[in-house]
């Protein structure tokens, strides 16, 4: 078989089921192209974009918010926090999230933790535009 299962699940529910040639996902130490016949993995996802490349050529691509992979017998399995397609993303939300979480880290008295909160909620919006920027080429 030349192709993966691919399918993406988050708390919502599932937002992609399908069989492409090749999967690229940033783990937490480095980027990592799966096709058929790669050997079994389970790995964290960093914030980022999934790419989907099918058997056409086209691409579908995918932000999401960390979670888990699993590759197991030309089946790959991501397990989110969230994922959208790029048609699914409200660019505008994310630019007012960004500018939200960019105020809130110029507070010189947040606490780790909230420092931290703001950081990540800064990663989730940039990664989402970058979904639009993707799109473009
Ligand atoms: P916001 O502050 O705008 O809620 P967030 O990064 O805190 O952004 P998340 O906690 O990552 O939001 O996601 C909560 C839910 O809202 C998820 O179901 C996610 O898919 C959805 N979501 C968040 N931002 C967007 C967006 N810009 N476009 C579409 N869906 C979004």
């Amino acid at each position: 078989m030349n192709t993966l299962h691919v399918n993406i699940v988050t708390p919502d529910g599932e937002v992609y089921d399908g069989d492409v040639r090749m999967v690229v996902a940033k783990t937490i130490s480095g980027e990592i192209g799966v096709l058929p016949h790669h050997v079994p993995l389970v790995t964290p996802l960093d914030i980022s974009i999934l790419k989907l490349r099918h058997e056409d050529g086209g691409r579908t691509l995918i932000a999401i918010s960390g979670g888990f992979m699993e590759v197991r017998q030309d089946t790959v399995t991501v397990l989110a926090e969230t994922a959208e397609a790029a048609d699914k993303v409200d660019y505008d939300r994310a630019s007012a999230a960004k500018v939200r979480a960019e105020r809130r880290l110029q507070d010189t008295k947040l606490s780790d933790l909230e420092f931290k909160r703001a950081e990540l909620s800064l990663k989730r919006a940039i990664n989402r535009l970058n979904l639009k920027e993707y799109g473009r080429d």
